[in-house]
Formats: C-alpha cells, structure tokens, sequence
C-alpha cells in the first residue's frame, strides 16, 4: 500500500488514538473509523468486549508501512502504556483506561495533539490550565468523539475550543501527585491508585452502603466533576464534612440502626481506600462547605437495578448491603444472617442462593427490631458467646430469628448492635427445651454432642462404651450419635 501524504511524528506524550486523528486530519480524512479502513484494521464490531486499547499493537502494525517506519520505532514512541493501568483486583475500577476522547481544550490549542493521560480514569483536572477534562462538547453537551475536528471542536455543533469559555477548577495537590506518578513508575503507586478508584466509585454513589467493583470507570458526560470530588473527599476536611452531614439526612431511615448503619458509605470507603481514615466521624458537626453529591446510576451495576420492584424503590440501592457487610455493622457472629436468610425472616434482594452474593436491603432491619421487639425490663441477657446456646444445641441466629418472628419475646438492649438481645427469662428456658428436643430429633453430629455434654473426644467414647449414650444406627464410626439417646442422657444427667 501508498504511505500517507502527510506523515508528521508523534509528540512526546501523545496518545495512539489521538496521534490516528491528527494523521487523519493531515490526510483529509474523516476520522479514526476512515483511517482504519483505509489501513486495513478491522472493525472491532459489536461485540465490545475487548476495548479498543487492547488493539494498539494491530494499529501500530498497520500504521508502520504507511508511515514507512520501524515497527519498534512506533512502539517505542507509544510505550507509556503500562500493564498498571489494565488490571488491578484490589482496585474497584479494574481498567482505568477511557477508550473515548477526553480532552483539555486549552492544551489542544496550544499544542495540537491528544495527550494519553487525558485517557486516565483517575484523573479530572489538566494541571496546566486547572480546568476539567472534557468527554463532552460544553456548547452542545453531546460526546466527543474520534472525529478529525476533535482537535479544533465539536463536529456534532460546530463550536470551536478556541475562544470557549471554560471555567477553572483549582487541582488538589494528590491529583498533582497523581499526574507526575502516572509518567513516572506507575507500578509504585498501586496503592494509591486503588484509594482514588475507590473514591471515584464512592463520589459516583455518595449515599450508597454497597459499592460495585466495575471492570472500566461509566462513560457519563459529568465524569471529571465526579472524579475531582473524589480527590476532594480524600483530602478536604470541609468536604468530609459536608458528605458526613448529608450522609446523616439522607439516611436518616437507619438512625435506629446505629451510626455504623448510618455512616455506611464512610465506612465503605475506608475499607477499601486504606490510607483514607476518618476519625471521629460520629462527633461531625456537618460541615458548612457548599459542596452537592450527586448519585450517578450508570456507578450502579444493571444487576442491582433489575431487583428494583415496580414501585421503583430507587432508595433501595442506598441501603443494599452485602452479608458480610451486615455481620459486621451489625456485630453479628458469622452465620446468623445465613440462619435468618434459612428461617425466613429477612430476604435478600437478588434471587442467587449463594450467600457471598447475596444483597440485603437494611431497611428490614430496623422495621424487624422496631416492630418484633417488646421491652423486657426483667429479661435475661443473652449474647453469642452464651453457653446455654451450644449446650441446647442451637445457635444466636436462630435466637435472632425468633425474636424478629416474634416466637420468643425480646428486645435489643443496645440500638447500634444486634449481638445482645434481652428475652423474658421463663419463655427462654422453654425455648431452649425445645431446641434441644428438636435437635435431638434426628442424628446428632460428635462434634454438635460433645459441645451439648461439654466433653471431649475421649469421654464420648466411654459413653458410648458404656451404652449411655448410642452411635447413629446408620453409622459405624463415632461420627454421629443418635438424637434420641443423647436427649435421654442430658435430661438424665440435669436431674
Ligand atoms: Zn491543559
Ligand atoms: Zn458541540
């Protein structure tokens, strides 16, 4: 094939995608799609799993021969690429790569060309002109896109970036940071990298509990606002304090529920941003700062939404919270939620059966334990670790559970945890009866038996040696007991 009539060099920082339209522009094209086709790169179809970016060694293939270049010269000029930027568990963006244009106007008229980090999704602010990136034309709000005017203006209105009026947004020093690291040796600032995702995803769902973990950041035309909140949330007091205040007003349903209830989007951050720590947050006046969050849906997994009853609950997704969430704001032993989940008495809002999975709305917590719980002024205190629960063979979920059904009368002695619960000390004594007995009713697990008679290996043994207690009929092993036997040897022995 010709080589192009016009074949300038890339500049230093310029971006591959960019770099394919400006050599558009130079060769009256129309675009990156024209180019492609005149090259031969094929079109990555409707099929959009793989991004576009994944496809920089087939462009600069292409490219090579009719720019009449080496191979290795391209690669070398576009190598800024790091593997840093692709993939990442930890962080809840995986791929902080934006595959459409993102741009500085002001630098696009004073330089001429893309700059790849504009491409970054933890980005927001060009430190030069301190002003947000555009995804979106400011003069008619529809996106940019890969078109030969980009580096002029918009195609779509005509508008021209010279002469636009852009407003200016101060950069924090962390995005400063930020912008030198991300030339420099990105693979040292993993850490750091995944504290900014996790703001951005938290700055995208302000007042949400549960925050999805997203294979590449939502293509939302206010997308460097959000993320400019996010280095604000990081690292501005008054910010803080502004989200912590609305955080109380806007979830003002789980005040029963605790501050733990409360401040969850908080504390979501702080778990997955590690060097984000707000202490004292529950003292917070408020803050007077003027600073709006906004919930952005397109931060919302589509999964999440589709469990949305018709009423359309969109509140719902501000109180989702996943099991392990809810053991630990809750200060619940492991297995209680499971055992409510089994008895009926909660239910998740997604239809897996898998418990990891599992998505709670909170709200059934404070109607449950508002509605369920009678005040029991002369009860009996009863916590996980009470021993009267292994030695009946049953568990604190189940006492949980039957509180919130209201088999067994009790209440919540202290609003921000469910791990003490007062009963009425009678109907409590019969209650455990009658778990026992129902354990007892069918094969008994050793290691269930052993805690119910608070012995060891050894000593089951001798019982069952001595015929005071039996083996399961069905097993030959030690491995099982039979119910019946056992509840005859505990009632014996309680006498
Ligand atoms: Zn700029
Ligand atoms: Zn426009």
């Amino acid at each position: 094939m010709n080589k192009l009539g016009v074949r300038p060099y890339s500049e230093p920082n310029e971006s591959l995608l960019g770099y394919c339209v400006r050599l558009s522009k130079r060769n009256g094209l129309s675009g990156l799609r024209m180019l492609y086709d005149l090259i031969g790169v094929p079109n990555i179809g409707k099929n959009k799993s793989r991004s576009e970016l994944d496809r920089s060694e087939v462009i600069l293939e292409k490219l090579a021969p009719i720019l009449g270049r080496d191979l290795s010269v391209l690669r070398e000029a576009f190598s800024a690429q790091s593997p840093v930027w692709v993939y990442d568990e930890k962080r809840l963006i995986q791929d902080i790569r934006i595959e459409h244009p993102r741009i500085c106007p002001n630098c696009i008229i004073e330089k001429g060309f893309v700059d790849w980090r504009w491409g970054l999704a933890h980005l927001s602010t060009c430190p030069e002109h301190q002003v947000l990136l555009l995804d979106a034309c400011p003069s008619c709000n529809k996106p940019l896109d890969w078109h030969s005017s980009l580096l002029q203006g918009c195609h779509k209105c005509g508008a021209t970036w010279e002469g636009m009026d852009i407003s200016k947004r101060p950069i924090t020093s962390l995005e400063e940071k930020a912008w030198v690291h991300a030339t420099d040796n990105p693979s040292n600032y993993k850490d750091l990298l995944t504290d900014i995702c996790a703001a951005i995803v938290v700055a995208g769902r302000p007042y949400d509990s549960y925050h999805d973990r997203r294979n590449h950041a939502p293509t939302i035309s206010e997308y460097s606002s959000v993320v400019s909140l996010a280095y604000k949330i990081l690292t501005d007091t008054w910010t803080q304090e502004a989200w912590i205040g609305s955080c109380k007003a806007e979830r003002d349903v789980c005040l029963p529920l605790g501050d733990k209830v409360t401040y969850a989007p908080v504390l979501s951050l702080e778990k997955h941003a590690r060097t984000f720590k707000v202490t004292d947050i529950y003292g917070s006046s408020g803050g007077s700062d003027s600073t709006t969050f906004e919930e952005n849906a397109e931060f919302v997994k589509q999964s999440r939404f589709n469990v949305i009853p018709a009423s359309s609950d969109t509140d719902l997704l501000r109180y989702q919270v996943s099991s392990s969430q809810l053991t630990k704001m809750l200060g619940l032993p492991n297995g209680c939620i499971q055992q409510m989940v089994d008895d009926g008495v909660i239910k998740p809002c997604n239809s897996t059966n898998v418990l990891r999975d599992q998505l709670f709305d909170m709200r059934q917590f404070s109607k449950l334990f508002s509605d369920a719980c009678q005040a029991e002024a002369s009860g009996r205190l009863v916590t996980p670790k009470s021993k009267e629960l292994t030695t009946h063979l049953t568990s604190y979920g189940k006492v949980l559970s039957d509180v919130a059904s209201g088999v067994l009368n009790g209440s919540i002695t202290d609003s921000s945890e469910l791990n003490q619960i007062v009963v009425n000390e009678l109907q409590y004594k019969k209650w455990l009866a009658a778990m026992l007995e129902n354990a007892c009713s069918e094969t008994v697990p050793a290691y269930k038996a052993q805690a119910a008679l608070k012995c060891g290996d050894k000593k089951i043994k001798t019982l069952i040696h001595r015929g005071e207690i039996k083996c399961s009929r069905l097993c030959t092993s030690y491995g099982s007991i039979d119910g019946n036997s056992l509840l005859e040897f505990i009632t014996k022995t309680m006498k």
